[in-house]
């Protein structure tokens, strides 16, 4: 007997059959004698259906409050149909929405975070022995007014559940079987993982392998949270996210892709004390998510700041640069779009010298030229043209998994 959260996605729950589908797997697991709470997303594009729906209303500037109240309601939807296809196969289940799972989140519309999970209604229904469907992504603040935790952030409530009710299992289900060294549906030759650590699942998260939300990963590791992710449509072993692995052979764990961001460049800084700092505080009050920074020396005693940041803060971006642009009275700010970032991520790098080159090498064999590198413990990031990315992520991936 053991207490289980499980989490499934959008496309898990993506219509009837596949409702049906998940609520067979959660009733298997209770027909055993575990507890098992149940965290789901809203139906398939419920979400962007409903984004799309606030643009017809206000295409610019819909308050995050209402967004908030409109993108929960994707969720309720899935976990009263959930409920009652576990309902229909006979078995006692209740439906919770965020706030009547004890979410509480703080007051940051869109992206707020769980501050605790108040536990009381959850036990009283386990007590109860019912199966309980939470809405995942949302939560209630201090005002009680409802708040969304960001795109994915359904993994996170899943997380933050078994954390506070300190479960047995997480279980992610989604509808590829595992993580894998590259996106399966882009590159030949992947293989899926039977374990990875926590340190290099975010970094693959944040780099877009896009099976777990980052931040549901920083949360697990936190709390030591050991998570499986797994597939909601074929009945196999998943790959495990936990602290410390088995040594593997394999020295770099995955190759993975982002092509949502941007390379910014100031042209034209005074080469002064302070600038630097004035430059990335700005952009550090909009809250822009800043990854690679290069400094380079300009003309006449002047330097060239260049960085990266996620595409969809070019406009928190450009205020910013906008509000110091006075104060420092550079040039001229360059966007570049079509810029992508190749990354190789693994533990195994930190006691291995050579990776950096054999990535290089294998950019050079397919003539992609790299426009900027950085490097961390177990990461090694190039940025190159957007529209080489792909070949790219297959090269450097037949150099290092055979
Ligand atoms: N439904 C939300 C989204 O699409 C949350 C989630 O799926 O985790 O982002
Ligand atoms: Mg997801």
């Amino acid at each position: 007997m053991a207490l289980m959260v499980k989490k499934f996605g959008g496309s898990s729950v993506a219509n009837a059959e596949r409702v049906f589908n998940v609520a067979r797997i959660i009733t298997e697991d209770y027909k055993k004698g575990n507890d098992v709470v149940v965290v789901v997303s809203a139906q398939g594009d419920t979400t962007d259906d409903l984004i799309a729906k606030a643009k017809e209303i206000n295409p610019l500037s819909p308050s995050k409050r209402e967004m908030d109240m409109l993108l929960s309601a994707g969720e309720q939807i899935s976990i009263s149909l959930l409920a009652m296809a576990i309902e229909k196969l006979g078995f006692p289940v209740v439906s919770l929405l965020g706030w009547q799972a004890g979410f509480i989140t703080d007051t940051k519309h869109s992206l707020a975070r769980i501050k605790k999970v108040n536990v009381e209604r959850l036990k009283n229904e386990l007590d109860k022995h019912n199966i309980i469907i939470v809405a995942g992504f949302q939560g209630i603040n201090k005002y009680d007014d409802i708040t969304t935790l960001g795109r994915g952030g359904s993994d996170t409530s899943a997380v933050a559940l078994a954390a506070t009710l300190k479960a047995d299992v997480c279980q992610i289900y989604t509808d590829v079987d595992g993580v894998y060294t590259a996106d399966p549906r882009k590159v030949t030759g992947t293989k899926k993982m039977d374990e990875i650590t926590y340190d290099e699942m975010l970094e693959l998260a944040t780099l877009g392998a896009q099976v777990l939300n980052n931040r549901s990963v920083e949360m697990a590791k936190k709390y030591n949270v050991e998570l499986e992710v797994l597939s909601s449509l074929e009945n196999k072993p998943g790959t495990i996210v936990k602290e410390k692995v088995k040594m593997e052979k394999m020295l770099i764990k995955g190759v993975a892709c982002d092509k949502d961001i941007i390379l910014v460049s100031i042209v034209g800084l005074k080469d002064t004390p302070g600038v630097a700092f004035k430059v990335f505080n700005e952009l550090g009050k909009k809250n822009v998510n800043i990854d690679i920074i290069l400094q380079s020396v300009g003309r006449d005693g002047t330097k060239d700041i260049t960085f990266t940041a996620p595409v969809n803060q070019k406009d928190e971006v450009l205020e910013a640069l906008e509000n110091i642009r006075p104060l420092l009275n550079f040039d001229k700010v360059v966007v570049n779009d079509k810029i992508g970032k190749v990354s190789i991520v693994g533990a195994g790098m930190e006691t291995h010298p050579g990776v950096a080159s054999k990535m290089f090498e294998a950019l050079s064999d397919a003539g992609i030229n790299i426009h900027m590198i950085s490097t961390s413990e177990i990461k090694i990031s190039v940025l190159i043209d957007e529209e080489y990315c792909n070949k790219a992520v297959q090269y450097v991936h037949d150099a290092f998994i055979d």
